[in-house]
């Protein structure tokens, strides 16, 4: 059986006061969240703060990137091992926002997928199409050449430590989710890529899916056979709703 796993990413918001007051908001209640994992990414200032808060809980710390490079000269750079020193567990690499943003390549995601691995840090590793993709009948290639791209560098094994996000960028911040048939049909496709290559860690991979996941539409995606959780970006700034998304995974 895979764990669920709810994941905060809270992309560039916040202050000290939020992160605060979204860390206890959620560290408070968790253990009534002990059967699923639950990560927050705060950014990287409040990282401090955040591991300080979450300390006594069940709540993991996770950072929203890392650096392909080990140490040097990388101006405005983090690295693996500075998420180490904050107690981060998991790390979201390849975040379509970074793709894009930061002209990310499918070489530089698998460059940061290594280093995370190599620093005993999990990657969150974000896959997913553009709307021209899927209009183009593009949305399968798209998303197994993203996949086979870091397979075929890190090996298939690694997929043992490591979580895939499927995230359609049409469906990130719109208000547009998914509906659950579209991300499942996706999802199966990526555990049977998976699964060509070792059939143990297609079943226990977990792939996680995000694009403006809600507490009112989680329960139905997260009930898919295939969806093992949520990458939850704007309703991971509210307590209160990231709560009933963790609360919509447990009853999977
Ligand atoms: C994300 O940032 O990964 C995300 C899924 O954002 P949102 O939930 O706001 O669509």
């Amino acid at each position: 059986m895979r764990k669920p796993l709810v994941v905060g990413n809270w992309k560039m918001n916040g202050d000290k006061a939020l992160t605060e007051s979204l860390c206890v908001g959620i560290a408070s209640r968790s253990n009534r969240l002990r059967n699923i994992d639950i990560v927050l990414c705060p950014p990287f200032p409040f990282l401090y703060l955040a591991d300080a808060c979450l300390k006594k809980s069940t709540v993991s710390l996770g950072a929203q990137d890392l650096d392909a490079n080990t140490n040097g000269p990388f101006t405005g750079q983090v690295s693996a091992s500075m998420l180490n020193g904050h107690n981060c567990k998991y790390v979201i690499v390849g975040h379509s926002e970074r793709r894009v943003n930061n002209a990310e390549t499918d070489q530089l995601v698998s460059r940061k997928t290594q280093i995370a691995l190599e620093h005993h840090l999990i990657p969150i590793l974000c896959i997913g199409e553009t709307t021209e993709q899927r209009k183009a009948g593009q949305t399968e290639q798209t998303v197994i050449h993203q996949l086979q791209n870091v397979i075929d560098h890190t090996g298939i094994g690694a997929f043992n430590d490591i979580v895939i996000a499927y995230e359609p960028i049409w469906a990130i911040g719109t208000n547009i989710t998914a509906t659950p048939d579209q991300a499942q049909e996706i999802h199966s496709l990526i555990r049977e890529q998976l699964r060509q290559q070792d059939k143990k860690i297609a079943n226990d991979c977990r792939i996680i899916y995000g694009g403006s996941m809600k507490p009112e539409n989680a329960r139905e995606l997260i009930a898919q056979t295939d969806i093992d959780g949520g990458l939850v970006g704007g309703a991971s700034l509210n307590s209160d709703d990231f709560f009933l998304i963790c609360q919509a995974a447990l009853s999977d």
